[in-house]
């Protein structure tokens, strides 16, 4: 399916090739009449939109005299934003924080084991009968903050004030999950209309989590979020003009194309999308058919297995923080839609750290990346 929304940046394109892989590194391929080089080509029913063209910039080895360097454009096929890839350039930082100062810094914490039973309040009983959900050192409790109709915070674990990515195993991991998908049942089960959920990760400052006690939050809504309602349209679109699921066809795609295909693991694949909105980004992938709710624990404790296996990858990377988006949708069985985990790495907090989010960012939606999914993919890999 390629996107029909005009693009004026492509207008003025005036080349076109198909092509079956499209390898970013193999350097300008441009001649000297063409500005810009569109490759596009579909796979599985999935449109793949790529655009090379140049920067002009002054060589410092060669007295400053300008030299094009390989620019390449790419548009997400399902989110539907674009990415640029700066190449030869170093966004991420390459070392680790020290996490000292921040984690043993004075202040009152909602979810350290000495305040975690008086501050934080149970569920209604109509909802959550438990009122409060445990699963091995994690609890689920209610947000303070009404950002949704309904929605919990489900932290990793309650027996102490930080837990290092380290130690962010499948079991820790998946105890929360679990936790968060059992909640996120129960308040289905109490009001079927609140049919867009989500389970959504900001890990450290850098994150935009405001509270330093690791912690995931859980949004239950009559409206989905912006992105969450994009990806469902395209997929009651994709459902309507192949009678397939949308992200079951991604997956086949990036399982026939390989070059971002991590692997399987159990019911969930593991994939770098082609057009990522932050580093490192990784897509966990449901190949079953069903909404957040719809998870059982085997499937859950896939999710737990395939995120720990990422989050592993970032330690070995020196990240240190990250946002995870696990989205679903009450519309599944008719949009043929699959639950889907996207994780992103963001800046470290280091104490004078450059924020990963720009203006290109901010307000263009679109995305400076310096490392290729297909570079993430071969790490992940091994
Ligand atoms: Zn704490």
């Amino acid at each position: 399916m390629l996107s029909n929304r005009p693009s004026l940046i492509f207008a003025n394109a005036i080349g076109f090739i198909e092509a079956n892989v499209i390898a970013i590194n193999e350097g300008c391929t441009l001649s000297a009449e063409d500005k810009v080089l569109v490759s596009e080509f579909s796979r599985s029913g999935i449109g793949f939109f790529e655009a090379q063209t140049v920067g002009k910039v002054p060589n410092l080895a060669d007295g400053g005299r300008f030299h094009e360097v390989p620019l390449v454009i790419r548009r997400d096929p399902i989110f539907g934003g674009q990415t640029r890839f700066v190449l030869g350039s170093k966004l991420q930082p390459e070392e680790a924080t020290d996490l000292t100062p921040i984690i043993t810094a004075p202040g009152f914490c909602p979810f350290c084991p000495d305040k975690i039973d008086y501050v934080t309040y149970p569920f209604p009983a109509e909802i959550v009968a438990e009122g409060k959900i445990m699963r091995g050192r994690s609890i689920v409790v209610p947000n303070i903050l009404s950002y949704s109709t309904y929605s919990a915070v489900g932290v990793y674990d309650r027996t102490k004030h930080f837990v290092a990515m380290e130690e962010m195993d499948s079991e820790l991991v998946g105890d929360l999950l679990t936790g968060m998908v059992d909640h996120a049942k129960a308040v289905r089960t109490f009001d079927p209309d609140a049919r867009y959920s989500s389970i959504n990760a900001n890990y450290l400052p850098p994150s935009g989590s405001s509270l330093l006690h690791p912690h995931v939050q859980s949004s239950h809504d009559y409206l989905p979020l912006s992105s969450q309602g994009h990806l469902i349209d395209e997929m009651a679109q994709f459902k309507a003009e192949t009678g397939r699921g949308l992200l079951g066809a991604l997956v086949e795609a990036e399982s026939d194309l390989k070059v971002r295909f991590v692997g399987e693991w159990g019911s969930v694949s593991i994939i770098t999308p082609f057009a990522p909105v932050g580093f490192r980004e990784v897509w966990i992938v449901s190949r079953i058919e069903g909404d957040i709710v719809d998870l059982d624990d085997s499937q859950v404790a896939d999710f737990a297995r395939a995120l720990a296996f990422v989050i592993k990858g970032y330690v070995a990377l020196n990240l240190q923080s990250f946002n995870f988006a696990m989205t679903g949708s009450g519309d599944a069985k008719e949009v043929g839609g699959n639950v889907i985990l996207r994780i992103v790495a963001r800046s470290n907090p280091a104490a004078t750290y450059r924020s990963d989010v720009t203006y290109f960012e901010r307000l263009y939606n679109e995305s400076m990346i310096d490392v290729t999914p297909e570079e993430t993919a071969s790490f992940l890999r091994g």
